[in-house]
């Protein structure tokens, strides 16, 4: 199966769903590795590797999803609920500049009280004060419950922010693509074909998005395998609009679900099968957030990019461990025999990655 593969990916071919679970559950390590690089050295030299510094603002834990796997969220009511003010968000995107930090994202709760305006006004005050940071300014999720609790349709939702500045809604708050998935743990949330449909809107309105998955809950390989399938799928149909596609692990503690973490081998294996099958996203990204310095292994196994966070209240909350030690986290990628550069922030999806 190897050498057919090689020949395969070399040739600039695909491999189907059946390859790509053989990938991940009976190729040897060193093979997986060799397959991985074919298809990253379509779009990147062998060494490369780029990396920006970023913040998560989360705007208010208040939320309605109730995710089993969600450590952060409050309920309405609950007595430690919070909604930052401006000056509270600017003080923390003022602490990511006096790290040198580069861009900022926003995530939050499912917050029933908050209309559309609330974020472009936010946004929008953000961006006029931090001229020289870029924003990814919410979720996809995110997107599709503000757009639902006012009834705007999706495209004129996606109309309203892009009009109002916003440049990038991303495709966090995936985690597995799959329905059978999300109705075990986030029944509230949405349908994968809707999530889907509120992405197009998204780029339909000249903003740029994002992949993202999470794996380690209690998935099967089928909905792992469900969730690449349908990506694939939806950037062929999307002409390569997504600029990159980030893959993360569970953290599980103080969750309602609970768990273990996923294995390290396991993730950068899942990480190699991403980046084989889904051959149709530029850049692939290991989370440094998640996995600390072991991330840069995943550079290994497909991944070019990456993010130095500097904080993140959600998967805090679960567990992750946020280091300032930047340098320790470049070493480790140097020490694999990687030259790890410093980018700009992506520009929007139809402008040059
Ligand atoms: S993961 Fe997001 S949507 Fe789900 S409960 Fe947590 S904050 Fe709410």
């Amino acid at each position: 199966m190897f050498v057919q593969l090689r020949e395969t990916l070399q040739a600039g071919g695909r491999i189907d769903r059946a390859q790509a679970e053989w990938l991940f559950t009976a190729c040897p390590d060193e093979e997986l590795r060799e397959l991985a690089q074919i298809v990253r050295g379509r779009y990147h030299a062998p060494t490369a590797a780029t990396w920006l510094k970023m913040a998560i603002v989360n705007y208010t834990n208040v939320c309605v999803a109730r995710c089993d796997y969600c450590a952060f969220y409050r309920f309405p009511g609950q007595p430690d609920t919070y909604t930052l003010s401006f000056e509270q968000v600017r003080a923390k995107i003022e602490a990511l500049v006096s790290l040198g930090g580069d861009m900022v994202g926003f995530n939050g709760g499912f917050h029933p009280d908050l209309p559309l305006e609330h974020y472009t006004e936010l946004f929008d005050k953000c961006r006029a004060t931090f001229p020289e940071l870029a924003f990814y300014e919410m979720t996809i999720a995110e997107f599709m419950f503000v757009a639902k609790r006012g009834k705007w349709s999706y495209d004129a939702a996606a109309k309203a922010f892009a009009d109002s500045g916003t440049r990038w809604i991303t495709g966090g708050g995936a985690e597995v693509l799959d329905d059978a998935f999300r109705l075990r743990h986030s029944p509230g949330k949405y349908k994968v074909e809707d999530y889907y449909d509120a992405q197009r809107a998204v780029l339909n309105a000249g903003m740029g998005s994002t992949a993202t998955m999470v794996i380690g809950f209690d998935e099967s390989l089928e909905e792992r395998l469900n969730h690449l399938d349908r990506l694939r799928r939806f950037q062929d149909d999307e002409a390569g609009r997504l600029t990159s596609f980030l893959c993360w692990t569970y953290k599980p503690y103080e969750t309602e679900l609970g768990g273990a973490e996923v294995p390290l081998n396991e993730y950068l294996r899942w990480m190699a099968t991403c980046r084989i099958y889904v051959d149709n996203i530029k850049h692939l990204r290991t989370s440094v957030l998640t996995r600390n310095n072991d991330a840069m292994m995943g550079l290994a196994y497909g991944a070019d990019d990456f993010d130095l966070p500097t904080e993140d209240e959600v998967t805090q909350s679960a567990g992750a461990t946020i280091s300032h030690d930047f340098e320790g986290v470049l070493n480790s990628a140097r020490a694999l025999g990687f030259d790890p550069q410093h980018r700009a922030p992506f520009g929007a999806w139809n402008e040059a990655q």
